[in-house]
């Protein structure tokens, strides 16, 4: 079994809006819900940060003191005792770092960001288009069983093709679009998904 978990809201915080809050530049609150296509989106992130000189380590030092979500890592530390745990993101390698080492250095599958030597963050590499899905699809022909949580709409195909899926602290409207999915708002909720939905794929 492979437990496959999405990391901002579920784990840590989301990135780029505490980055807005901490650096105090409201344009980097836009998000995915304000400007759709993914890539006008971060080409404006890039711009913005050239404009205030913001250079990656800059950026590493605001997210090291994000920390994770209260509670994130003694849940990490429970799941980790009962299954093999991924992280699957659509964050960069260089942002989550700093969370990474709060949380013990879990499994993570996300993309990475462009640096040139300056520290200067010039643009950024996705991986692959649809990943979450894409890796549980991959685990399932190494015939491993999955069971994947998110707490958002680019969770959803990752939750549709997992053995069962979970939504965790989701918008009312995800929770509306897809009522299959139980729902958790503490992590203590969420253990207990974990181990009916444990349950539920091995009677199966
Ligand atoms: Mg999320």
């Amino acid at each position: 079994m492979i437990a496959c978990l999405d990391l901002e809201g579920v784990l840590v915080p989301e990135i780029w809006i505490n980055v807005a809050e901490r650096t105090g530049i409201e344009a980097l609150r836009r998000t995915t819900r304000d400007e759709p296509d993914y890539d006008v989106l971060m080409q404006a992130r890039l711009k913005i940060l050239d404009e205030h000189g913001l250079k990656i380590g800059d950026l590493q030092e605001v997210i090291a003191g994000m920390g994770p979500l209260e509670g994130a890592s003694e849940f990490l530390e429970w799941l980790r005792e009962r299954h093999q745990v991924v992280i699957l993101s659509d964050t960069f390698y260089e942002f989550a770092a700093p969370l990474m080492k709060q949380l013990g250095y879990p499994c993570l599958f996300c993309h990475s960001l462009v640096i040139d030597d300056g520290g200067r963050v010039t643009d950024y590499r996705l991986r692959i288009g649809d990943g979450k899905r894409k890796a549980v699809e991959a685990f399932r022909l190494l015939n491993f069983r999955t069971i994947a949580a998110g707490d958002s709409y680019n969770d959803t195909s990752m939750l549709k093709e997992a053995d069962a899926g979970i939504l965790f602290r989701p918008p009312d409207n995800v929770i509306a679009e897809f009522p299959q999915f139980p729902v958790a708002r503490s992590y203590d909720d969420l253990r207990r998904e974990f181990e009916a939905a444990t349950a539920r794929v091995f009677s199966a």
